[in-house]
């Protein structure tokens, strides 16, 4: 069995990964830095991400952005390693940036792969070796160092990076729990549910709506209460609903046992309004088929699915409506519900919701009091952040504040 030698090892070649070996490396010159990455290459999430332009940051990350054990963490990165911290190393590598309207920031190429071949090429300029199909099932203390175990050879290091990413392997081949080696130290894991995922719900019209994009604002509303409200595009599929506002409302909906997502497709508009409004398209259509009151509003299928679910007839003419249809095609559009299948999939979510017990890791130098020496980073800790770089955020400062203590 072949033994390798290093200063330090870093688990996990992800976004957390690569910049803690950037940062580390450049500090210590004459040591020797590995990455160990299960895979067959580093960084593949970062290439899938933000839709292969990957969204790095986001100018406006604070602490109401982040849910998580590891409240102190989480303020004292963004206090120690904000975005423009983050930024301003990722420029001294040669990336340049771009920032839209919504403080999201994409590299200004709007190619992922730019952002993981800056971080390479550091890592290449620092000869910090990057050790791949080799996956570290556990640590254990030897000495004044660690001894990291794979299946063909044994790592020994005096510091250890635990950089293992969440459950989700959305763009990995390589399905493993990747907790086992914090595991193996001792750490103990919160419940894992899959989070920034699209939204599975019981509809006999969702079908229908497969493919068709619309504005408006989704509401979470668990066991009848209504507890978080989202803005922007909805995408409807054949059996969910997505899109980032309805991604941003998935980490509740996992974790609760009855919950569903109301859809206002006018939510500018109140009840009276939108009736009035269905008043005054009805004198226009008239004799037409009821289906024409939503051309010039919504997509046709759009508004047979709000038909159905008004339990009105789509055959008859605009002006045989009852006062009673016309209230309830109202109260459909003003408050349109679907109810909603918890899930535990975590092949179609972008985070994972739990993780590595915040409580177990220094807030200020992340290092595990559970072992002296090993260190912990980036999603495999109980943080997720909403969608629009904030996960990426916090995986580069966390990345970048653990590169500092080695
Ligand atoms: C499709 C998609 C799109 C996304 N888009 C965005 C976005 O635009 N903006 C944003 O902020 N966030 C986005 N995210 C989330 C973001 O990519 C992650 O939060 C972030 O990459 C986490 O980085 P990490 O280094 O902590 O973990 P990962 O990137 O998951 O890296 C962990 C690495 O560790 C390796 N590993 C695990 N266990 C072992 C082991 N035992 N031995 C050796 N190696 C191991 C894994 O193979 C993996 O390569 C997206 C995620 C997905 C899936």
């Amino acid at each position: 069995m072949e033994t390798i030698k290093a200063y330090a090892a870093i688990i996990g070649g992800g976004a957390s990964g690569l910049m803690c070996a950037c940062i580390a490396s450049k500090r210590h010159p004459n040591e020797k830095i590995i990455v160990i990455e299960k895979d067959n290459r580093v960084g593949k999430k970062i290439l899938v991400s933000g839709n292969s332009r990957c969204n790095l940051s986001n100018l406006s990350a604070c602490a109401d952005n982040y849910n998580s054990s590891f409240e102190s963490g989480v303020d004292f990165l963004l206090e120690n390693y904000p975005p423009s911290k983050v930024l301003d190393y990722f420029y001294s590598i040669g990336l340049l940036t771009m920032t839209d309207s919504e403080n999201r920031v994409y590299p200004l190429s709007r190619q992922a792969s730019a952002v993981l071949s800056v971080l390479r090429n550091e890592l290449k300029r620092n000869k910090v070796q990057e050790i791949c199909d080799t996956e570290v099932v556990s640590i254990c203390k030897s000495g004044d160092s660690y001894k990291l175990n794979c299946a063909d050879k044994t790592i020994v290091a005096k510091k250890v990076v635990i950089a293992t990413g969440g459950k989700n392997n959305y763009a990995q081949k390589v399905a493993s729990n990747t907790y086992k080696v914090a595991q193996s130290i001792g750490h103990n894991i919160t419940a894992l549910t899959p989070t920034l995922s699209p939204v599975k719900v019981e509809s006999k019209v969702i079908k229908s709506l497969k493919g068709i994009r619309a504005q408006g604002k989704v509401t979470a509303v668990i066991n009848g209460k209504a507890v978080k409200s989202e803005q922007g595009e909805i995408q409807f599929s054949a059996d969910s609903l997505s899109g980032i506002c309805v991604f941003n409302l998935s980490r509740i909906i996992n974790r609760a046992k009855n919950a569903e997502i109301i859809v206002q497709l006018l939510p500018d508009f109140s009840f009276t309004e939108i009736k009035d409004m269905l008043y005054s398209r009805i004198e226009l259509t008239g004799k037409d088929n009821v289906q024409e009151l939503f051309t010039g509003l919504f997509h046709k299928n759009i508004g047979i699915a709000l038909l159905k679910c008004s339990n009105i007839d789509t055959a008859k003419t605009a002006d045989k409506l009852t006062n009673s249809e016309i209230k309830a095609l109202a109260d459909t559009l003003n408050s349109w519900k679907f109810k909603t299948i918890r899930s535990s999939d975590f092949s179609t979510a972008q985070v994972t919701c739990g993780g590595i017990n915040g409580k177990e890791i220094d807030s200020c130098t992340l290092e595990s009091k559970k072992a002296k020496g090993v260190y912990l980073c980036g999603e495999a800790i109980d943080v997720d952040g909403d969608c629009g770089g904030f996960n990426l955020q916090f995986a580069f400062s966390s990345g970048m504040c653990v590169g500092e203590q080695l």
